[in-house]
C-alpha cells in the first residue's frame, strides 16, 4: 500500500507540473479576469486529479465500479464546469476535446506499457520493473 501512496503522490506532482503552464511566469499584478481564470484552472486541475485518483483506486480494488461511476460523473461534471468557465474567459476552445485530450495524454504518460499499472512517468515500473 505504501507503494501505491508513493505512486499516487508522484502522479499528483507530475499532474500539477503538466497542467500548470500558467505558473511558470513571473507573478504580476493580476487583473480580476486572470484571477478567475486561475481559479478555474485550479478547479479543473483538482477535478482531473481526482479522476485519476479514483481510477487508480478502482484499479487496485479499493473502489467498487458503482462508486467509481458515480464519483467519475461528479468529477467530470466539475472539470467540465471549470472548462466552461475557462472557455467563457477566453480559455479552452473545445471543452470536451480538451478534457479528453488531457486525460488521455496523462493516462498514456502514467500507464506502464508492460503491465498497465500507473507509474511515475520516466521511471521504471514499480509493479513489473519495466523501464520508463
Ligand atoms: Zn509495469
Amino acid at each position: 500500500m505504501i507503494e501505491a501512496a508513493i505512486v499516487s503522490l508522484a502522479a499528483l506532482a507530475m499532474f500539477a507540473y503538466v497542467l500548470s503552464p500558467l505558473r511558470s511566469g513571473p507573478r504580476r499584478d493580476i487583473p480580476s479576469t486572470s484571477m478567475r481564470a486561475e481559479d478555474a484552472e485550479e478547479k479543473k486541475r483538482a477535478a482531473l486529479t481526482a479522476l485519476i485518483d479514483i481510477e487508480e483506486e478502482r484499479s487496485i480494488g479499493k473502489m467498487s465500479e458503482a462508486d467509481f461511476d458515480s464519483l467519475r460523473a461528479e468529477y467530470e461534471a466539475e472539470a467540465l464546469e471549470a472548462l466552461i468557465e475557462l472557455d467563457g474567459l477566453g480559455g479552452a476552445p473545445d471543452v470536451d476535446q480538451e478534457l479528453e485530450t488531457e486525460i488521455s495524454a496523462l493516462k498514456t504518460k502514467m500507464t506502464c506499457p508492460s503491465c498497465g499499472s500507473l507509474r511515475q512517468p520516466g521511471k521504471a515500473c514499480a509493479q513489473c520493473g519495466a523501464p520508463g
